[in-house]
């Protein structure tokens, strides 16, 4: 299968997975040049090569075009949406499409995501091993918190994540992180939770499993 990269298509697009393996209506969903954009209601304007442009709804399974609407078949429109969905070409119903803040790169979102917004690879869940950029160290995601490093107070201190001196630099508006150190993970049974602004930590490909 062919690897295809989220677009910024304004033109009808071919796509070409192998065509040859395909029956012929999913190769015509396939390779024939179509323009798929997402409509505000959550249904999609498919345009043709030939200029037409037909609606399709995915949750009542239906398009406009005659081949649906006649003989009531899976048309190679409906089939080329959850294509286009699958490939992340487009936003899949309810959700938009956003950049990463962090990578840079496409993302899909719920409507009412606030920025800054993670795409997958860039988002922590707890167990994920970071390094801490200051000091090189490896730690544990326990949480990442909903506030931002100017509202989270540490209580040892009394000052926001973002005030305190070592987190010069980074961006106030960063999500706050809960992290163990890894180390003291060996140590101690509760290991003590320590807070950093998003971009402090870096990820690694390593997923602590207990
Ligand atoms: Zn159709
Ligand atoms: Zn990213």
């Amino acid at each position: 299968m062919t690897l295809i990269t989220p677009s910024d298509d304004t033109e009808p697009t071919a796509l070409a997975p192998g065509p040859e393996r395909l029956d012929a209506r999913s190769r015509r969903a396939w390779t024939e040049r179509m323009l798929v954009d997402r409509r505000e209601d959550d249904s999609y304007a498919v345009t043709t090569e030939s200029g037409h442009t037909y609606r399709v709804d995915l949750a009542e399974h239906s398009c406009s075009c005659p081949d649906h609407r006649i003989r009531g078949e899976q048309c190679k429109h409906l089939r080329r949406v959850a294509i286009e969905i699958t490939a992340r070409r487009v936003a899949p119903p309810g959700r938009e499409r956003a950049r990463c803040d962090v990578c840079g790169g496409v993302t899909f979102v719920p409507r009412d995501a606030v920025p800054p917004h993670r795409c997958r690879r860039c988002r922590l869940v707890p167990g994920d091993v970071v390094v801490d950029r200051e000091t090189g160290k490896r730690l544990v995601v326990a949480r990442v918190l909903d506030e931002r490093a100017d509202e989270h107070v540490i209580q040892a201190t009394g000052e926001t994540v973002a005030e305190y001196e070592r987190n010069d630099g980074y961006p106030a508006a960063d999500r706050v992180v809960e992290a163990t150190y890894l180390t003291d993970r060996h140590r101690r049974r509760r290991p003590r939770r320590y807070a950093f602004p998003r971009s402090r930590l870096d990820r690694t490909d390593e997923q602590l499993v207990e």
